[in-house]
């Protein structure tokens, strides 16, 4: 059976390397994005992967959205909430709408989809959910409380749901990203970026494909007793 995966933000960057490794596992694919046509439209071009358009932070959008995927592809079977944004500055600096939008998008997207996706799962029988959290959500980072505190929220939520799924087949994990060189990372400025490279014991920024393997066990049949768990993909920069 060809089962069907939804990549949030799966258009570029990590998501991007997460839709292609699932869709060479033989799943069908389609990644959704915000905004960026171009990228999508490209993205669709070169690996023929459905690409479908809403704000992940937007409830309705989301029911919405899962149901004409539903209708057009298939039920679906996998969800990788991975979409993120970063609105960075210090406390004193930061503003309600950076705090809420980080929140109502990197959080309240896991939330939106799995809303949307989470029943038809439990009622087949079998699913897999996984979030992309980040290594700021473990450890904390300056300048980030919005982000810190939504990828924080993202590990809670899921040992939370996965105690929902874990006797109805569906497992729910994390993964816990370290530095990886992808635009949001490139936005980063260049000395600020050196330093955190230095504290990093493998001595590199990490490689989107090397999270998109991750998520692809976790998707697998043979990670069915893998649940509520946070696997941490960060060159050994946060241990615990
Ligand atoms: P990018 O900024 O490169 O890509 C983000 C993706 O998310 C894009 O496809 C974007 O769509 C999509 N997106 C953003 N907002 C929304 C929204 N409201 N609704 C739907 N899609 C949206 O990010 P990365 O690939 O670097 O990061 C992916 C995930 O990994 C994020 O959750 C991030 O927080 C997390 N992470 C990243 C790390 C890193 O070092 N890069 C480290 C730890 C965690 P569009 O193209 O239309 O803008």
């Amino acid at each position: 059976m060809t089962r069907v995966a939804i990549v949030t933000g799966g258009t570029r960057g990590i998501g991007e390397a997460i839709s292609l490794k699932l869709q060479g596992m033989g799943i069908t694919v389609v990644a959704n994005y915000a905004g960026n046509d171009e990228k999508a439209r490209a993205f669709t071009e070169r690996t023929g992967i459905a690409a479908y358009k809403w704000d992940v932070g937007d409830h309705q959008a989301c029911l919405d959205g899962c149901v004409r995927v539903a209708d057009e592809v298939g039920p679906i079977d996998i969800v990788v909430n991975n979409a993120g944004i970063t609105r960075d500055g210090t406390l004193a600096r930061m503003s309600y709408d950076d705090w809420h939008d980080v929140m109502r998008i990197n959080l309240g997207g896991c939330f939106n989809m799995a809303k949307a996706t989470f029943p038809g799962m439990v009622e087949r029988g079998w699913g897999r959910i996984v979030n992309i959290g980040s290594i700021n959500g473990q450890a904390g980072q300056y300048g980030q409380v919005n982000y810190a505190a939504a990828k924080s929220g993202i590990h809670g939520f899921t040992k939370a749901l996965a105690q929902e799924g874990a006797k109805k087949g569906v497992t729910v994990n994390a993964i816990a990203p370290g530095y990886i060189d992808t635009d949001m990372v490139a936005a980063v400025p260049a000395p600020v970026l050196e330093k955190i490279v230095a504290k990093i014991p493998v001595g590199r920024l990490g490689q989107a494909d090397e999270i998109a393997r991750g998520v692809a066990f976790l998707c697998s049949e043979d990670a069915g007793f893998v649940t509520g768990s946070t696997m941490s993909i960060n060159g050994g920069q946060h241990m615990y």
